[in-house]
């Protein structure tokens, strides 16, 4: 996993696109601000979870953060934080896919710092297109509940479907289930544990009871 390898005096930041219907989608414009903002000798990378990342020199971060904020674009840290939301194409249009409680998770929990990178998917249906059971967390909306998967893993020889927590939820116990999660999970990992590892070391029923979804 390429994560973020700095070069001295430089710093890596995430560049992302909205949470919108039609899914990843990114503007000429768009392109040419982040190709004009970061500079013609810029690293930039395109990783496999929904960012850009960008290195530049450390004392322009602020001014190219704000170039792209104002080209609509979403600034966030790179490394070891949970990354922004892995979010489906809304295909079923926002309302019934869900598009506003997307939108609020992945603001409540992109860029928080984490002993490794965390990735969570979004579905608003059970087709699940944009791959909720191999993330680390999963929130997939059915009709007008909603399940959650943890402890997915997509990489390497020991990759593993993630687990059913809990379903029949409703859109308010998301954010503050998933943000229980990750502080517990920020907690008790021993050392750089990954977090599929620790739920399985865990168990489902002790994460069920740190999210407050135990019945
Ligand atoms: S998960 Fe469902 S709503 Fe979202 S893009 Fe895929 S098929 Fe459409």
């Amino acid at each position: 996993m390429m994560e973020a390898i700095e070069t001295p005096g430089k710093t890596k930041i995430a560049v992302s696109t909205p949470i919108q219907v039609g899914g990843n989608v990114i503007t000429p414009k768009q392109l040419a601000t982040i190709a004009s903002a970061a500079g013609r000798d810029a690293h930039i990378e395109i990783t496999p979870f929904r960012q850009i990342y960008v290195e530049v020199p450390v004392d322009e971060k602020e001014r190219v953060t704000e170039a792209l904020q104002q080209a609509g674009l979403e600034v966030f840290p790179a490394g070891a934080v949970v990354k922004g939301l892995i979010a489906c194409q809304f295909c079923k249009g926002a309302e019934d896919a869900g598009l506003a409680t997307a939108q609020a998770i992945h603001q409540a929990i992109a860029g928080i710092a984490t002993p490794v990178p965390i990735k969570v998917a979004y579905a608003g249906c059970a087709l699940g297109t944009s791959e909720p059971l191999l993330k680390d967390i999963g929130i997939v909306k059915m009709k007008d509940t909603f399940s959650i998967y943890v402890g997915g893993e997509a990489k390497g020889i020991k990759a593993a479907a993630a687990e059913l927590l809990a379903e029949g939820l409703e859109e308010g116990q998301i954010i503050p289930a998933v943000l229980k999660m990750i502080d517990f999970y920020k907690a008790n990992a021993k050392g750089k544990e990954k977090f599929g590892k620790f739920i399985r070391r865990m168990t489902l029923e002790k994460i069920r009871e740190a999210a407050g979804l135990a019945v």
